[in-house]
This record gives C-alpha cells, sequence and structure tokens, in this order.
C-alpha cells in the first residue's frame, strides 16, 4: 500500500460514505450549468439548477429545451428521452432545492471571491454525504475545498463546452480529496457518456494551461497589428487545422472567462509570460465578453458573425 493510498483510507474513517449518485445539483445557468443539466438529465440524474437570477434559470430552461429538440432532429435522442428529460429538472434560486442531492457541481462565474462565498453557504443545505464538485477553469481545487467542511469530499470536475458535445471531463484532486470521492465522480463522468482525464492540482490544470496562452497569444498578435481578426482566425484554421480559429473560440469562451483563466496563470504561476493582453483586458471592462453579450471579437447582432477588427 502506498502511502498516499494509507493516508486517504485512515482519513476516510472520519467521512461518511460516498452516496450512490441519483440527485445533481448545479450551481450557475450560465453557458456550462445549463450544458451539465442537459446532459446529467439525459442521463437520468434528478437534477436542481440554481442562479442568483431568475431570468438566467428561464433562459437556461428554453436553452436545454431548444437544444434537447435539435438532438432530437439528429436522431441522437428520442421525443420520449427529451421530455423524460425536461421533467427530472428543477430550478430554484436558493439553496434549499438541494437539500436531496449526493452531488452539487458549483458552476458560477470564474471569480475565486464569489465561488468561495457560494461553497462556504452551500454547506449548510446540503446533506453531511454530498460531495461538492467545481466547474473551474483554473482556480486552486485545494485553496476552495479549504472554506468548505468537506476538503476530503470535494473535487474538481472540469467540463468542456459545450458539455453535451465535447467528450473530455478533466478531474483535479485537491490536496485532501479521498479516493472515493474520485472515484465516484470519474463513474459519473463515465456514465455521463464523456472521457475523464486526470489533472494535478495547479492553475488552469491541463486544457487551459496549454490553450489559454494561446488564445491570449492571439490577442496580441491583434493588438500588434500582425493581422486582423479574419486573417488570425481564417491563418489558425487553415494553418494549423484548429475547427475554430482563436478569436472566434475566446468569444465562445466568454472574455471575462479567459481573462480571469489568464490571472490566475499570471498570479499563480508568476511568470510574465502569462500576462494577459491589454487589448483583453480592454474588451472586458466595455462589456464586449463575446457571445453571450453579443459583441466580442465579433459582432454577433446579426446573421453572422462580422469581425470588430
Ligand atoms: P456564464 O457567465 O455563462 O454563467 C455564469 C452564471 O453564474 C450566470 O448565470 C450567473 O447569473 C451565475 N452566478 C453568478 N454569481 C452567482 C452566485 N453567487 N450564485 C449562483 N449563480 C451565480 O459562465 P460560464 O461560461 O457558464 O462559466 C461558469 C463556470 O464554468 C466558470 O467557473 C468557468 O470558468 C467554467 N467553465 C467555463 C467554460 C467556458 O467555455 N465558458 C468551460 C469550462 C468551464
Amino acid at each position: 500500500m502506498t502511502n498516499r493510498a494509507a493516508t486517504n483510507t485512515a482519513a476516510s474513517e472520519n467521512l461518511p460514505p460516498v452516496p450512490e449518485f441519483r440527485s445533481v445539483g448545479v450551481i450557475g445557468a450560465g453557458q456550462m450549468g445549463s450544458g451539465i443539466v442537459h446532459v446529467c438529465a439525459l442521463a437520468g440524474y434528478d437534477v436542481r439548477l440554481s442562479d442568483i437570477s431568475e431570468e438566467q434559470l428561464d433562459k437556461a430552461l428554453a436553452n436545454i429545451d431548444r437544444n434537447m429538440a435539435r438532438q432530437v432532429g439528429s436522431g441522437k435522442i428520442t421525443k420520449d428521452d427529451r421530455a423524460a428529460g425536461l421533467a427530472r429538472i428543477k430550478t430554484g434560486t436558493g439553496y434549499d432545492i438541494f437539500g436531496d442531492c449526493d452531488i452539487v457541481i458549483e458552476c458560477a462565474v470564474e471569480n475565486e471571491e464569489v465561488k468561495r462565498g457560494i461553497l462556504k453557504d452551500l454547506c449548510g443545505s446540503v446533506r453531511p454525504d454530498t460531495v461538492i464538485a467545481t466547474n473551474t477553469s483554473s482556480i486552486s481545487i485545494t485553496r476552495l475545498a479549504a472554506v468548505t467542511d468537506r476538503p476530503g469530499r470535494f473535487i474538481g470536475m472540469h467540463f468542456m463546452n459545450p458539455v453535451p458535445v465535447m467528450e473530455l471531463i478533466e478531474l483535479i484532486r485537491g490536496i485532501a480529496t479521498e479516493e472515493e470521492t474520485f472515484a465516484a465522480v470519474r463513474e459519473m463522468a463515465l456514465r455521463l457518456g464523456k472521457t475523464p482525464a486526470s489533472a494535478e492540482d495547479f492553475p488552469a490544470f491541463i486544457v487551459n494551461r496549454i490553450l489559454l496562452p494561446m488564445i491570449n497569444e492571439a490577442v496580441y498578435t491583434l493588438y500588434e497589428g500582425v493581422g486582423s481578426v479574419e486573417a488570425i482566425d481564417t491563418a489558425m484554421k487553415l494553418g494549423a487545422r484548429h475547427p475554430m480559429g482563436p478569436l472566434e473560440l475566446a468569444d465562445f469562451i466568454g472574455l471575462d472567462t479567459c481573462l480571469a483563466v489568464m490571472y490566475v496563470l499570471y498570479d499563480g504561476l508568476a511568470d510574465s509570460k502569462y500576462r494577459p493582453c491589454p487589448l483583453l483586458v480592454k474588451y472586458v471592462e466595455a462589456g464586449w465578453v463575446g457571445r453571450k453579450s453579443g459583441r466580442g471579437f465579433y459582432d454577433y447582432s446579426g446573421d453572422t458573425p462580422v469581425p470588430t477588427r
């Protein structure tokens, strides 16, 4: 037995067993939260979705309905699957709806203070055996776990966007995460039809450690006038066989999220190579955060996106 396994077994004696996952809670009804609700509901979990904004909850339900309808149209699911999936979703603005949840996945904005506040408050509204996961793109799992009453039952579960389409889930253990927690979440990822990949708890983990500096570099390329939005995206699509150009992808992710991840890399790794491009900062300050706000490196007000530079 390794030292790590010995430590985990000893520590787990004080923790309630991980429940079988039947009901899943999701906090944050943005693009990621609604995608996670979508796949969980279709996989047969009862799902509870919470957000501070009623409007976001309504928007999320409408999006899930529309996306499931598209899947019926393409033959991926049946009409009955859609109806049964939608019937499994309940929404609310507080945390009371999570009282019967076996796992709750935090999926609010990429802001450490907001996430810490949510996690602290959440602990009082869930059962002692409920597993808590976070979908953070970059923030330390160990640090977030430390504000909860259950670091052993806390884990990073990083879904990719759009959730119904993307096959990967990164799983990130904090220093205190128990093996039972990891195993249960890994099994859930498989039940969702996803492939789990394990990443260590370093800023931005694997995917965003590599992807976000590339996106930031694309913004520098634009900022320095090396190419226009269209030239940069075309170059990377045709020159590097990327399915989306980096600026189009940045708009899709959300420029606020991109910037937040760059700050976590810059602060966490203390290396100037991760400094966020001033143009990215300016776009976020202007509220031009990409698709979700209608404008980013492209303008989305018409039928087809138009480059803004
Ligand atoms: P989003 O801006 O689309 O949605 C965020 C949601 O959080 C909004 O609905 C907002 O109302 C809600 N919210 C804010 N404060 C809240 C609070 N205190 N309590 C409850 N809800 C609150 O953001 P998103 O793109 O869905 O990202 C959510 C999380 O997922 C972030 O941590 C992000 O880093 C991560 N993530 C994003 C992507 C991506 O491509 N966008 C991919 C993987 C992971």
